[in-house]
């Protein structure tokens, strides 16, 4: 009798020291989710400007205009918790791509973070979608995607890898995120109101500064999802593919769509000279491995 109590003993011991240990586990995973505070300046880049309204033809609300408005809200939060804040552009001017990464690449304890939002020509196409591409920049991405797709009730389009100019060529961790489609008349009438401008901006400096990640919705169906590039602290899965780069993205073909066009040619026809690119662009057509398969069923970000 006394031997099978001192055997329930032992388990009792036993399974309350596997408790521990699942539990300084699941800390330290925790931790390690906190992303590295090794800078103390971030570089704001509202995407478009002047000329270049973003999105597509015909969209009602003008991308610049949100972006930058989202960009303001942010650098005063950052500068509020400390932080030093430098923005690409500050109010309604057009900043060649190469301008942009020059100014990130000025700073070295810094981060560079790209606000847009999203267009699509189905007006259904909703969501948050956040884009990186060196390794040194996913941790970055998902603390901002899981803290933006949080705080709205979009689609989580999920965290994806692809090699646009301002990503490629900044030397500092760098960011874009597509704070929903202007296209899509819901989120494009909760973007025409400050209070949900100022929550975008809220999150994403959340995510900037490392709070905790919030429980996350899976990513819509439909996306193939790739394994993650840094160490998931939970078991969620939400880095996916990136869909073949359209010739349409400004955020690769503006730069030299700017130098050979003035104010005159629109951004629709102007950006569309996927042609006209210089040889920078040689690189970035091969460094997404994505282009082969297309998926239908999934929009092309149009930012
Ligand atoms: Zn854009």
């Amino acid at each position: 009798m006394a031997t099978v109590l001192a055997k329930l003993l032992r388990l009792r011991k036993a399974t309350v020291a596997l408790i521990c240990f699942l539990f300084c586990v699941v800390l330290t995973q925790n931790s390690k989710a906190e992303p590295d505070a090794r800078f103390n300046t971030v570089v704001i880049d509202a995407g478009h400007g002047g000329f270049d309204r973003g999105g597509i033809p015909g969209q009602r609300v003008a991308e610049k205009t949100m972006a930058l408005d989202v960009g303001q809200r942010l650098r005063k939060k950052l500068r509020e918790a400390g932080y030093q804040v430098i923005m690409t552009r500050d109010s309604d001017f057009f900043v060649p791509l190469p301008a942009r990464v020059a100014i990130a690449n000025a700073h070295r304890d810094a981060i560079f973070v790209c606000i847009h939002f999203n267009a699509s020509t189905r007006a259904g196409a909703n969501g948050i979608e956040t884009y990186y591409y060196g390794n040194d920049s996913a941790r970055l991405a998902a603390n901002i995607h899981r803290h933006v797709v949080a705080g709205t009730n979009s689609d989580n389009r999920g965290i994806r890898r692809r090699g646009y100019y301002v990503l490629r060529r900044t030397s500092i961790p760098a960011v874009l995120v597509e704070c929903g489609f202007l296209t899509n008349p819901t989120e494009a009438r909760l973007a025409l109101q400050s209070s949900y401008r100022d929550g975008l901006a809220d999150r994403i400096a959340d995510g900037i500064m490392g709070k905790p990640t919030p429980s996350n919705r899976p990513v819509v169906a439909g996306l193939t999802r790739v394994p993650a590039p840094i160490r998931q602290p939970f078991n969620y899965n939400d880095f996916v593919r990136a869909e073949p780069e359209r010739s349409r993205s400004s955020h690769r073909t503006h730069s030299s769509a700017k130098k050979k066009s003035s104010r005159k040619k629109s951004t629709s026809s102007s950006t569309k000279k996927k042609s006209s690119t210089t040889s920078s662009k040689k690189k970035s057509s091969s460094s997404d491995s994505t282009k082969k398969k297309k998926k239908p069923s999934e929009e092309e970000p149009n930012e």
